[in-house]
């Protein structure tokens, strides 16, 4: 367990888990719709996993309040810390490039919920909305995670999904979304993520918050999310064909880039 109250920074985090929306009446809008927003909003599992982005019609949703997350809680605490830790290294580096860095902002939320790229539903998994700038994150998705891929669900993985996140926002604010549909520029996004993930697992292991090694957990999550791993689980059969996040050596090999390096331009396209 990484010591994060050595981080003082703090990101933009909504809570909206006490005020988790069930999706009724799906309405699965078509294919190449759903191809394109989930290219966009890089769903790191659920994609594949489910097949889907599913776009629900807002008057299916429910409002269920509840107060069990009233107050800020350990995760919530930890989300923001993450993101804090990302915004100053992005800061940084933005700086250096003569640049403005805007931050993104970060949703916690349970089952379904509003974001400017339709609803976001916990089945798509982590991700990015670059309408709204914002991270859409139901954190029972690392106990899937788990479940389903062996991989782990540890402090520093989830934070590697964050900072994965944060690198799709950075993608977008520096225009590197756009104009991007097929497949194979999926992988080079998601792979570009990947390293930029990495870039803050370089930058936090100089603040000496880690146990020896701990940044395995990270690794192993990348490598648990690559498309050959998650295939061969779901569908049995791997197929290179329909990848759109890269294989988990791809992953790792990316990740590893940026960290080994701490180097921006090392996670060039
Ligand atoms: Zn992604």
């Amino acid at each position: 367990m990484a010591v994060w109250e050595r981080i003082g920074s703090r990101g933009d985090v909504e809570d909206r888990r006490g005020m988790s929306t069930v999706a009724g009446g799906i309405g699965v809008v078509g294919i190449a719709l759903i191809a394109g927003i989930t290219l966009l909003a890089g769903g790191d599992l659920g994609d594949v996993a489910n097949n889907i982005f599913s776009i629900v019609e807002d008057q299916g949703l429910t409002q269920q309040n509840t107060q069990e997350f009233e107050g800020e809680d350990s995760y919530e605490r930890f989300a923001s810390t993450v993101l804090g830790s990302n915004n100053d290294m992005w800061n940084q580096i933005f700086q250096q490039q003569n640049r403005a860095y805007t931050t993104p902002k970060l949703v916690l939320f349970r089952n379904a919920t509003q974001s400017g790229c339709g609803i976001a539903t916990s089945d798509v998994g982590p991700h990015y909305c670059p309408f709204d700038r914002t991270i859409y994150l139901d954190e029972t998705f690392f106990d899937e995670l788990k479940t389903y891929l062996g991989g782990s669900n540890e402090d520093v993985a989830q934070a590697y999904v964050i900072s994965h996140e944060v690198g799709h926002h950075i993608q977008n604010i520096l225009g590197d979304l756009e104009g991007r549909q097929t497949n194979e520029d999926s992988i080079k996004i998601e792979l570009q993520a990947d390293c930029y993930a990495g870039l803050w697992g370089n930058y936090i292991s100089d603040l000496n918050i880690l146990e020896p090694n701990e940044i395995q957990e990270a690794i192993d999550a990348a490598s648990a999310v690559g498309d050959d791993r998650i295939q061969q689980k779901v569908e049995g059969q791997i197929n290179p064909e329909t990848w759109t996040h890269g294989s988990s050596a791809q992953r790792v090999e990316s990740f590893n880039k940026g960290y080994t390096t701490g180097d921006f331009n090392s996670c060039r396209l």
